[in-house]
């Protein structure tokens, strides 16, 4: 059965264009809380006291005071994942344009094109005085120096910065391209808000009137999940890289005589993150062959002295950046994976000795020991890279050739070194 992040690939891929509209949970990977959250950085505060204009014509200092540190947050914020995974799919030309209620900067940052920010952003601070803009490196000084609200070095005025305040109204060409956008979409991807702040919230319907589908990524309710195609209740971050990760191509590269030693050091980190519970630690896969093309993916394989692995063990191997995904549709194996949407280690863990342990070697001993066959798999795998096809369609293709290889090396094995029995 499909995961939800593979429910999500599908649907982008088969309605296009896709445009994305985030919210507060798109950033707080980053760092950045959300505000609407009990415990975000409205908590203790009115947002209708601070962030409006008519606080900030009253006391521009008292809301500068609110605002200053959160000022530095923001600027000192990175993208995260979710970030990255929807300028990855930007590249791959799966996504129109990203909406976003976010005033961080942080999808541009990342690498986003096309991007409307339809609450403003943090980019620039502008005088009410002499009407001058500065940019954000410049407010972050003026804000550092300590001596209250930054003002314009010019005129004296206190700077506003260039945000939506609360009684603002939205930027009338940025809220009418995201419209045309939501209009435009076949679907509306929702990640990480719940929908709350009007007109915004209007867009999962523009969609929907105009024939077009909405799915739905994030943490708790939101106004829109009845009407949803899709709906993931979880973090935008994960989500978004494997739905991603499921949409890029498979990418085959030369063999490169580095990942031997790039397998001995990772080794050394499982292994030690296994403890005595890894009986032996081996290099498996196409990068354990030498001369084979491959995708740039270590694959580990750990014989454990029996199957399974306690909480701290598994904690311990995360803490390395992998991914924890239990069986993950192969019963007898627990997988880990590290990379996210850019995968560069699988860990496959198996009983030390079990058939699956064995029939991994065979695999990698069997093209070690015959180049004639890894150079039939190696143009096998270019063949199907070269129809730039996603990872999953990659594997389908690929498969009846694997499945006749491991026949031949299973056979080949258990003339030498297979145990009697297995
Ligand atoms: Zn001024």
């Amino acid at each position: 059965m499909p995961t939800p992040p593979e429910d999500l690939a599908e649907l982008i891929r088969t309605n296009q264009p896709c445009v994305v509209l985030t919210g507060a949970g798109v950033s707080t990977e980053s760092g950045i809380p959300d505000f609407r959250s009990p415990t975000g950085i409205w908590a203790d505060f009115d947002p209708r006291d601070l962030a409006t204009l008519g606080a900030f014509r009253r006391d521009p200092e008292k809301v500068w005071r609110f605002y200053a540190p959160r000022f530095s947050i923001l600027a000192s914020a990175e993208p995260n994942r979710a970030h990255r995974a929807l300028v990855d799919l930007e590249e791959l030309g799966l996504l129109r344009a990203v909406i976003t209620q976010n005033i961080d900067l942080l999808h541009g940052r990342a690498g986003s094109r096309e991007v409307v920010e339809v609450h403003g952003s943090i980019r620039t601070s502008s005088c009410p005085g002499c009407a001058s803009a500065y940019p954000l490196a410049e407010v972050v000084a003026l804000i550092e120096t300590g001596r209250g609200a930054p003002r314009c070095p010019d005129c004296g005025s206190v700077l506003k910065p260039d945000v939506v305040f609360f009684d603002e109204l939205l930027s009338a060409n940025a809220i009418d391209q995201a419209f045309a956008f939501a209009r435009e979409a076949r679907l509306l991807l929702v990640v990480g808000s719940s929908l709350e702040v009007h007109p915004v919230a209007e867009l999962p319907e523009e969609t929907l009137d105009a024939g077009g589908r909405v799915a739905v990524v994030n943490e708790g309710p939101t106004r829109v999940d009845g009407r949803a195609t899709l709906r993931i209740e979880g973090r935008a971050g994960p989500v978004l890289a494997e739905a991603v990760a499921q949409l890029t191509p498979a990418r085959l590269v030369d063999y490169d005589p580095g990942w031997p030693a790039a397998f001995e050091s990772e080794r050394a980190h499982v292994a030690e993150a296994l403890g005595d519970l890894a009986l032996e630690i081996q290099h498996m896969g196409s990068t354990a062959v030498p001369g084979l093309a491959a995708k740039p993916v270590l694959d580990l394989l750990a014989g454990l002295r029996t199957l399974g692995l306690p909480p701290e063990r598994i904690a311990a191997v995360e803490r390395l950046g992998y991914e924890y995904k239990g069986e993950y549709g192969l019963p007898g194996r627990l997988f880990f994976r590290k990379g996210g949407g850019r995968r560069t280690h699988h860990l496959h863990a198996v009983k030390h000795g079990s058939k699956l342990w064995h029939r991994h070697l065979a695999f990698r001993d069997y093209l070690r020991a015959h180049p004639d066959e890894a150079e039939r798999y190696a143009a096998e795998k270019r063949r199907a890279a070269a129809r730039d096809l996603t990872a999953p369609e990659y594997w389908e293709v690929k498969k009846p050739h694997v499945d006749a290889l491991l026949h031949r090396a299973w056979a080949w094995y258990g003339t030498r070194e297979r145990p009697p029995g297995i």
